[in-house]
């Protein structure tokens, strides 16, 4: 049957009725046929036969006895699986790999396939017995699938009988297609990854033809740690360990505490343990290829994560990936391209891949490795020929091909790698379909997000993958979130010749009903909207998203300015127009359960999003430092007065605090220093309590916001430290190493704590230089108060404080000073037909009359009144960074009248201020040299007196001497003097 004439008797059946004729299956409610499954039926056969009888239960209420032999009297035999019956059990035998076939010949049904030769019992209610989705050929039970949709018009959307589309009827009665066939991709397809790991989830994976049969890729590199590195902490596993030797581990990592997938229950101390092995040592080859081989052989080696197994007449490839976590080593023969060329660390795993393919090809032939182009190694490089017994999975996330940068570049790498290797080699992909909803709960925090939803982008796409060839599919999809892509792939994976429109005009009107076609529109609207890179912010239209996973496209602004107010309210209207048509009951759970899933949190997150924007114009805290002196990572000698401002803390909607606290910071070449108060007489006699409930609390992140450190510190100076950063786009936590210095005191009075921080221990996750932001925030945890339960640096107007990341207040670290000449176009060089010298410039001067003010020729600077009395100043646009107290020192020939005078603007600003010191030129040329202090002329008592940076100028007429003045200034030469520490 043609699926065009299938679509035909299935609007025939949903209009009720069935008319056409065939073998009955039902009659009337009555049984008129039998489930065949022979004497010793696979596990597979058993588990569809148990499938069939379900589906034609929930259509005719009748359930069909599942027996070894045909009984008498019995008008329709369904014999299901190869030992039913001789005929099936002859052709099946010309059967191989996952084929199977759907026949009907008089009375008979024929549902049978290549199955694995398992025969353990299937009960029905236990996934747990159910055929494993990964290496098992499961031919009958796809043969039962097809019967099902083809000829009995089910449809599996979703998890359980809800999400099953039937139509009930006492009778059935189905004319059987004639069907031969292995699903296209063979190597393996999974859209169900993430889904629940319950019944109907199994089910599902099941209806879906989820299978592995070869080349799966994943992280597996990590067997020769336990016997090569040093003895697990895991007793079973320090069994293996043979000797150490880390010359087969990344090199360059030694004491820095790297991440790695193992640390936590193997090695959670060892801080020289190397996030990856080396790749270019060939011990470490032919280790890989020797397990490879014993995969081969049936044995898999113990601590590996890969349980490959060999599949009768198919290829065989080893998965070999690195951690997750970058970390390349380092040595000479690793790292030889580092610095020249930009791949380096994908080259060289690619490398390492030829290298243990070889050695494995030496020990078996028939033994490939599979690899991947991911992340660092997301390229084609034909300099790099990899060895014939290699397989590639291309890691792309079709989720941002509406970006046209990513969609050029990914789209372009995967069609590299099909044109130059597909004839050579299995290529397989592994694709994400995850955001929003992934960035939007799992790296940006903000739960709630404006979904994207895009069916028929994902049929185009599945369909290139299958038309070209490619042998396996991973999806990384949520059901909860995307169950239309998740079906398509997942059925396209199985048979690309599947028309997608029809798939998907199918989908709204068998699963919705008269709800259908306003759920349509909403699909369809809602992909052409979010497929037009014109609705995006300006940040995600600047900045393409890189490597394989595009993550960093939704931050809550993004996600919400594509999901604007006119937007939602036309897809508004289209759930509304749906719950109103949606009739059956059945039709409106489920439209009920697309509101409840994907479209009430997308509204709600709107109102939340306005909210936060609203309170996100509340200006974050800044602190500039000033430079002091080296207090050698002791916090008791850290000069905090000197150093910079203090803090009130605030309740976290920026309210004054019934409990007073502050806090004040400091910091030299080598620590961060916190000094915080809190006057609280009860803090005395408080009970002890968890950390997380009575804690100073400090979150420091990046620029980006989305990875951080999170370091508590409790009244008696026990700490906690935990890491959480985004590799790949998984979120990792774990212990941040880091050894702070804790002076913690609590009396009467209250609490007080000093703390120091090593700058190093920031490294690599944040960045750090003095001088430059630190993004923070603190919180004091009084859980053991129920009014008051946070207070905080910077308001978050959230009780969550991980939900606080992009409220975190700046703290600009000190900077020590050094004598310098500064560079500020002294020579006064004008490039181009400027007017005046580069990087100067004169506001005066830009009005109407007072033009001439400031002019430059042959390199002398001049400055005129133009015969008025007024201050006028010219100044340099860039800043010089610098400390109170340091001097600037101006060195020039100048000629002129009256007084003229050299300056400082200060900053940060506000408070601002400035300072100058005058000069008088005379008729002739004649040598200055002006010294103008860092320091604030009118300083007030208790302002601050933190001075980061300067801003150059010269003037003529200082305030308060009226006379008309002018100066030409040439040969100048500006210095910073440090000032005593
Ligand atoms: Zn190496």
């Amino acid at each position: 049957m043609s699926l065009k004439t299938c679509i035909l008797f299935l609007s025939v059946l949903f209009a009720g009725g069935i008319l056409c004729a065939g073998n009955e299956l039902v009659k009337d409610g009555k049984a008129c046929s039998a489930i065949i499954v022979g004497e010793k039926p696979t596990r597979s056969a058993q588990f569809a036969a148990f499938e069939l009888q379900h589906l034609i239960k929930l259509i005719t209420d009748c359930e069909v006895p599942i027996v070894a032999k045909a009984p008498e009297p019995v008008k329709t035999r369904l014999n299901v699986g190869a030992d039913s019956c001789e005929y099936a059990k002859k052709t099946a035998a010309g059967l191989t790999g996952e084929e199977y076939a759907v026949e009907s010949k008089g009375n008979d049904i024929y549902l049978f396939g290549n199955d694995s030769p398992e025969f353990g019992k299937v009960d029905y209610n236990s996934p747990k017995t159910f055929p494993p989705l990964n290496y098992e050929f499961r031919g009958t039970e796809f043969a039962v699938y097809d019967f099902l949709e083809k000829a009995c018009g089910v449809r599996f959307y979703s998890p359980g009988d809800d999400g099953t589309v039937y139509q009930k009827s006492p009778t059935l009665s189905v004319n059987t297609p004639s069907i031969r066939r292995a699903p296209k991709m063979d190597a393996f397809r999974n859209a169900l990854y993430h889904s629940p790991e319950t019944r109907d989830g199994f089910l599902l994976r099941h209806r879906w033809r989820t299978a592995l049969i070869y080349s799966e890729m994943g992280h597996n590199a990590f067997s020769i740690y336990y016997r090569y590195w040093k003895p697990s902490k895991i007793p079973h596993l320090a069994k293996l360990f043979i000797a150490h030797h880390p010359e087969y581990f990344a090199q360059g990592y030694e004491g820095k505490n790297a991440a790695n997938s193992l640390r936590t229950w193997s090695w959670p101390d060892d801080k020289d343990l190397p996030s990856q092995v080396c790749f270019s040592h060939p011990e470490v080859r032919k280790y890989f290829a020797r397990e490879a081989v014993d995969a081969y052989n049936g044995k898999n080696a113990v601590g590996a994560i890969s349980r490959a197994k060999r599949m009768p007449g198919k290829p065989f490839y080893y998965p070999m990936g690195e951690d997750d976590v970058g970390n390349i080593c380092l040595c000479a023969e690793c790292a030889k391209e580092k610095g020249t060329n930009p791949r380096w660390d994908g080259r060289a795993q690619l490398r390492w891949i030829n290298g243990i393919a070889r050695e494995a090809a030496k020990l078996n032939p028939d033994v490939g490795i599979a690899t991947w182009s991911y992340e660092h190694s997301l390229f084609y490089d034909k300099t790099i020929p990899l060895e014939k017994n290699v397989s590639v999975q291309v890691c792309i996330a079709p989720q941002s091909w509406f970006h046209p940068d990513v969609y050029k570049k990914q789209h372009g790498i995967y069609k590299e790698w099909i044109e130059n290797e597909g004839g050579k080699r299995p290529i397989t992909v592994w694709t994400y379909l995850l955001t929003p909803a992934w960035e939007a709960q799992r790296i940006y925090k903000y739960q709630k997000f404006f979904p994207v939803l895009y069916p028929w982008k994902v049929g185009e796409y599945f369909k290139e993958f299958a038309n070209d060839g490619v042998k396996g599919a991973f999806v990384e999809v949520q059901l909860k979130h995307n169950p239309l892509e998740a079906y398509v792939a997942a059925r396209i994976c199985d048979d690309p010749s599947v028309d997608v429109n029809q798939l998907i005009d199918e989908y709204f009107t068998f699963y919705y009903g008269k709800a259908g076609p306003a759920m349509r529109q909403f699909y369809k609207r809602l992909e052409e909207h979010a497929w037009n890179i014109g609705n995006y912010h300006e940040y995600v239209k600047k900045n393409p998203p890189r490597g394989s996973f595009t993550y960093y496209v939704h931050p809550d602004f993004a996600n919400y300015h594509l999901g604007n107010p006119k937007v939602m309210a036309e897809l508004q209207g289209y759930i509304d127009s749906a719950l109103k048509s949606a009739s059956a009951p059945v039709e409106k759970k489920r439209v009920q359960k697309f509101i409840d899933d994907i479209w009430r949190q997308a509204v709600e997150g709107r109102v939340e999003f306005e909210k936060r924007d609203r309170e996100r114009k509340n200006p974050v805290p800044e602190a500039t430092l000033a430079y002091t002196a080296e207090y050698g990572g002791d916090p008791m000698k850290a000069d905090f007065q000197a150093s910079g401002k203090a803090f009130p803390m605030t309740t976290v909607d920026g309210k004054a605090a019934k409990t007073q606290a502050s806090l004040r910071f400091a910091s030299d070449s080598t620590h961060f220093y916190v000094l915080f108060q809190e006057k609280d007489p009860g803090a005395s006699s408080r009970p002890k309590a968890d950390i997380w409930g009575d804690n100073l609390e400090i979150f420091f992140t990046n620029e980006k916001k989305s990875e951080y450190f999170q370091f508590a510190v409790a009244p008696d100076g026990r700490t906690e430290a935990i890491q959480v950063s985004v590799v790949n786009g998984v979120v990792r936590e774990e212990k941040w190493n880091v050894a702070p210095v804790v002076k913690s005191g609590v009396d009467a009075n209250g609490w007080t704590l000093k703390l120091a921080i090593p700058l190093k221990s920031f490294s690599p996750l944040i960045p750090l230089e003095p001088g430059k932001p630190l993004y923070a925030n603190f919180f004091r945890t009084r859980g053991f108060d129920w009014t008051e339960k946070s207070l905080c640096w910077s308001p978050i107007f959230s009780i969550v404080h991980r939900e606080g990341l992009p409220r975190v207040g700046k703290i600009f670290l000190a900077r020590k000073s050094h004598a310098k000449t500064i560079d500020c176009n002294s020579s006064f060089k004008v490039t181009g037909d400027g007017k005046y010298p580069d990087g100067w410039k004169c506001d005066h001067a830009a009005k109407p009359g007072f033009e001439n003010i400031f002019g430059v020729k042959d390199g002398v600077l001049t400055i005129d009144s133009l015969g008025r009395s007024d201050m006028f100043r010219v100044e340099r646009r860039d800043y010089v960074k610098v400390n109170a107290g340091d001097k600037i020192v101006f060195e020039f020939k100048a000629k002129g009248k009256n007084t003229a005078f050299c300056g400082l603007y200060f900053y940060p600003w506000p408070p601002g201020g400035w300072n100058r010191v005058e000069f008088s030129p005379t008729g002739e040329w004649k040598d200055f040299k002006v010294v103008v202090p860092v320091e604030r002329t009118a300083q007030k008592k208790g302002e601050n007196s933190v001075i980061n940076e300067v801003r150059i100028l010269l003037g003529v007429n200082l305030s308060g001497r009226p006379s008309p003045s002018a100066v030409e200034i040439k040969n100048m030469k500006v210095s910073l003097q440090p000032g005593e520490k």
